[in-house]
């Protein structure tokens, strides 16, 4: 430990930033297992993959040897617009606690997505558009993702088309005029305008949508048009490569103070922030160097971790998509409309999957209530209004803290901030009026999605 003192913000200067991302499959010794084609069930190709995703990024998506990949100059130079990322110190929070714990946090919402999410679709759009394509498109849950990817498009000027899940369209309008303004074209999911969605609404009348019927629509709207690819925000490999980013600063800072984290939270949807957030302490743990705790918050109304299976099943619920070990609640599962849009998936990524089932971190679900209570503490005391996701693991952080306060240890804790919630205001005005609810699944809910996983 050394003696400087710790300042609030941590930044990293522009030449200490990380000029590769770090691809921890290439350091765990049990890989995760293959991305599988979903008709014959063989191991997928790279040229299989490069149907549905560009190129390069297939390519990502099946490396599993290579530690290091270059980050290209293109996207550094973007990534000078809004990172390096701060690391703060949670002074204010740990004096209201009355904890001996350090807290820190990375925040990633400062950039107009106002997520990490950003990270990856200027990676993704930058290779779609060296492959000479004219656009993508993707599905968006909660909108960060549909955002961030329109701004990337709108950079390298791509055409952009988002699937947006329902419940969000119409929760969050203002979501769909920031997507407008930079040139994207935002159809509510399902949609009539795809045959998996038209198959969808037929099945589940009046439903709100998922992510999983989403993603199955962009996919098919890609594949439908010459010149077109599919791009996702989350759960893949390549999205969590693209995301070591938050991880790889973060160790930056910590080491610059001389700080070694004890306990790392990260917030689990998709498994995109948490992946790359603790991929290189992950690495450092795999290859015997050190030992951490590290924690997945998942939402009780859609527990991958703590109550899925591990097993392979569809990424989508068009079942168009990869076949992918990992926990998963079954493509059909149908999570209850929540407030934490981007923690609405029926799966994880495979990455983060495998880390679990190694034990090489633990999981925790918690309820919406509860998360909104930290969410409302963090907010007056530390001044960011967190997006609902990123409060699940403030809410974890407090809760660690609080143990600390009880053991008088004075550990290091570091979560992930993932962004602000300032198109959650909607979810924000049902808890301060005291209507909100807590939603989670009953056993028989949960075995009948996983009684269609499929076949192997
Ligand atoms: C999308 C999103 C998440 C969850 O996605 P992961 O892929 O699990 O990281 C978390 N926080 C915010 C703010 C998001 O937009």
């Amino acid at each position: 430990m050394s003696n400087k003192e710790i300042p609030y913000k941590i930044y990293l200067e522009e030449n200490e930033m990380p000029k590769q991302w770090y691809n921890v499959r290439a350091d765990m010794k049990k890989k995760p297992a293959p991305l599988l084609n979903p008709v014959t069930k063989q191991p997928i190709t790279e040229d299989e993959l490069s149907e549905v995703f560009c190129r390069e990024l297939a390519r990502q998506e099946l490396d599993d040897t290579n530690a290091y990949i270059d980050i290209p100059q293109e996207i550094i130079d973007f990534y000078k617009m809004y990172r390096p990322a701060p690391l703060i110190r949670a002074y204010c929070l740990e004096k209201k606690l009355g904890t001996p714990a350090h807290i820190y946090y990375k925040f990633e919402g400062n950039n107009t997505s106002g997520s990490h999410k950003l990270n990856s679709a200027i990676a993704q759009a930058y290779y779609a558009k060296q492959e000479g394509l004219k656009g993508v498109t993707t599905e968006t849950g909660a909108g960060q993702w549909g955002t961030a990817l329109s701004m990337a498009c709108s950079y390298f000027d791509l055409d952009c088309q988002v699937y947006m899940v329902k419940c969000s369209y119409e929760q969050k309008p203002f979501r769909r005029e920031v997507m407008r303004t930079y040139g994207a074209n935002v159809t509510p999911s399902p949609s009539m305008t795809t045959e998996v969605g038209r198959k969808i609404n037929e099945e589940f009348p009046g439903t709100t949508g998922s992510l999983g019927c989403a993603i199955s629509e962009a996919v098919e709207a890609a594949t439908n048009q010459e010149g077109y690819r599919y791009v996702l925000g989350s759960v893949l490999s390549q999205v969590l490569l693209h995301q070591s980013i938050i991880g790889l600063e973060t160790k930056a800072a910590l080491d610059k103070y001389g700080v070694k984290a004890d306990i790392i939270i990260g917030c689990a949807g998709g498994g995109s922030n948490l992946g790359g957030l603790i991929s290189p302490f992950v690495g450092e743990m795999v290859r015997g160097e050190a030992d951490y705790k590290i924690i997945a918050v998942e939402p009780k109304s859609c527990p991958s971790l703590t109550r899925g299976k591990y097993a392979y099943d569809y990424c989508d619920t068009g079942k168009v998509c990869p076949l992918q070990k990992m926990y998963t609640l079954g493509s059909g599962f149908m999570p209850a409309s929540s407030h934490a849009g981007g923690l609405r998936y029926h799966g994880m990524s495979s990455v983060v999957s495998e880390i679990y089932d190694q034990g090489l971190m633990e999981a925790r679900s918690v309820e919406q209530t509860e998360v909104f209570a930290a969410a409302q503490e963090f907010a007056r005391i530390e001044g960011i209004l967190p997006a609902p996701e990123s409060s699940h693991a403030i809410k974890v952080a407090i809760d660690e803290a609080l143990k600390c306060k009880e053991t008088g240890e004075a550990k290091n804790i570091v979560f992930g901030l993932t962004g602000t919630g300032y198109f959650d205001m909607y979810a924000y005005q049902k808890f301060n009026d005291g209507i909100m609810g807590d939603y989670i699944p009953t056993d028989e809910e949960i075995e009948k999605a996983l009684a269609k996983l499929p076949e192997m």
